[in-house]
């Protein structure tokens, strides 16, 4: 099959990751007490690979009465078993569970590219051994957790509730099982609609695992499923990662309950270029921050700020960089930009293309041919924007580039701060000072410096104002689990 030409001079032979080893059900019943259950409701809704729109499996849809099962479940592991083990015995089955995901890393990924429409590239070398060092990092924390909290009296939750979006699907998934089940918690996860299979699949591996029934149970749904959980009166915790919108209802549904709660929510993250950066390497820096993984990060580097004496050869450079960006088949491994997660998410994205023509801002989209079948969206920028533009102030989500000046550094402090969001920020500079000055100023729960996009599991990753509080990942990330009793 020839490749959709990007681009007249550059044209690759496909490089396909094979399907072959793969196994997927026709259909996915719901992971509850170590069993897999028929759903209650008898609704059952297809997911999709978005690269081509054919239906990979079909998916139980949980309704209240199964998220009821679910919790009980949890509940019953957590009195009887998981609270009671010793934590260099719960430190094992969390190893196990990395070690399996470890084995079958290639299905993961090739699973994860299918259903969620990210390029192999990133799903095989970022999000499945991101998410395998997820439960081999807080394996190592279950039996030290008294250095985590020196001097302090603390105790696990009891039932947490986990709702994850459809960007990094099973790494979301990594970041909230792994410390939960390494602070002796128990959990109920539910998986985004669109990209529910991985957690299925890890699903799999937790009962190959022997990981005592109802330790950890997966329900898929949609939003509904998702506020039975929240809603849910025996739920202890809830850990969300999602749109700032859902973020907002979640933390009315528990305003005045007993439950915790850790709340990631979306961003629009300025990444600023001094005249005296690396050019070459900041323009990667900006290419990966929003054009690779289709700018489905909540944390892409949606907003770039340059400083004006270089505004010109940094917009050249990066416009011919978007050039050589091949937009196709994910499965392709020479794809740098896969298929949009799916249809609705799509029409986001051209709705904000089109305000932003309306709003006057200059647009540049690379000419490339997008695949006739799936949803595609080529790499954009938009120049001439004022801070008050709704592309510059409200999340895409897709690979859409705002593109501003400044002058000084008092001048960048202020525009970058100037959102509702404050999750992250990339500085490039040569001047260590200047890097130490800003990121003390900047509101934003990351700063990469002369890097973007960045990730491992020691460090801990949140935001600031609307994009939510508390922390995941790193020794911080155990906080959200435990109660401190003095
Ligand atoms: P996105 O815009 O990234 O899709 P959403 O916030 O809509 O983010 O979805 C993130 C997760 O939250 C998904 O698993 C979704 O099903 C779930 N969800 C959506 N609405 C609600 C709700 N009202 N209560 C709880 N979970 C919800």
């Amino acid at each position: 099959m020839a490749k959709e030409k990007n681009n007249e001079s550059w044209e690759y032979a496909p490089s396909l990751e094979s399907t072959a080893h793969i196994q997927l059900k026709e259909k996915y019943d719901l992971f509850i007490d170590g069993k897999w259950v028929k759903p209650k409701s008898g609704k059952y809704f297809k997911s999709i690979n978005p690269a081509n729109e054919e239906v990979l499996a079909e998916v139980a849809h949980a309704n209240e009465s199964d998220v009821n099962l679910a919790v009980k479940a949890a509940r019953k592991a957590y009195t009887n078993v998981w609270s009671k083990m010793a934590p260099t015995e719960r430190a094992k089955y969390i190893y196990r569970i990395a070690r399996l995901m470890h084995e079958r890393a290639r299905e993961f990924a090739v699973i994860e590219t299918l259903d969620a429409g990210k390029t192999i590239r990133e799903s095989r070398d970022v999000d499945v051994p991101l998410a395998c060092n997820h439960f081999f990092y807080y394996a190592g924390w279950a039996d030290k957790l008294e250095y985590a909290f020196p001097n302090r009296k603390f105790e696990s939750l009891g039932v947490a509730g986990q709702i994850i979006p459809w960007n990094f699907p099973l790494l979301m998934a990594a970041w909230k099982i792994a410390p939960a089940l390494a602070t002796g918690n128990t959990v109920v996860l539910k998986p985004a609609e669109t990209t529910p299979l991985t957690a299925l699949k890890l699903a799999e591996i937790i009962e190959e695992s022997g990981l005592p029934a109802g330790v950890v149970n997966i329900v898929t749904g949609y939003g509904d499923t998702g506020a039975a959980i929240v809603n849910h009166p025996d739920v202890n915790k809830i850990a969300f990662t999602g749109s700032t919108a859902v973020g907002k209802i979640i933390q009315k549904s528990i305003a005045g309950t007993h439950k915790k709660a850790t709340l990631e929510l979306g961003g629009k993250s300025a990444n600023i270029i001094f005249d005296d950066a690396p050019i070459d390497q900041a323009v990667e820096g900006i290419v990966n921050g929003i054009f690779f993984n289709q700018g489905h990060v909540c944390c892409a580097g949606s907003r770039l700020f340059v400083q004006e004496n270089v505004a010109d050869k940094v917009i050249r450079k990066l416009k011919q960089r978007m050039e050589s960006l091949y937009v196709g088949n994910p499965l392709d491994k020479n794809t740098d930009i896969g298929a949009i997660n799916s249809k609705e998410q799509l029409e986001v994205i051209n709705k904000f293309i089109q305000i932003g023509k309306n709003e006057g801002a200059e647009m540049y989209q690379t000419k490339c041919n997008l695949p006739k079948k799936g949803y595609y969206c080529s790499p954009t920028i938009f120049t001439n924007v004022a801070q008050s533009n709704v592309i510059a102030q409200e999340e895409i989500f897709g690979p859409v580039l705002t593109v501003q000046t400044f002058r000084t550094v008092d001048e960048v402090i202020q525009k970058a701060n100037n959102s509702p969001y404050g999750l992250a920020a990339g500085v490039w500079t040569d001047k260590g000072s200047r890097i130490f000055n800003l990121t003390t100023k900047l509101r934003a729960g990351v700063v990469w410096a002369n890097t973007y996009n960045k990730f491992d599991p020691t460090s801990p990753f949140g935001g600031y104002k609307e994009s939510g509080f508390g922390r995941e990942g790193g020794m911080h990330g155990l906080s959200g689990y435990v109660k401190l009793n003095d």
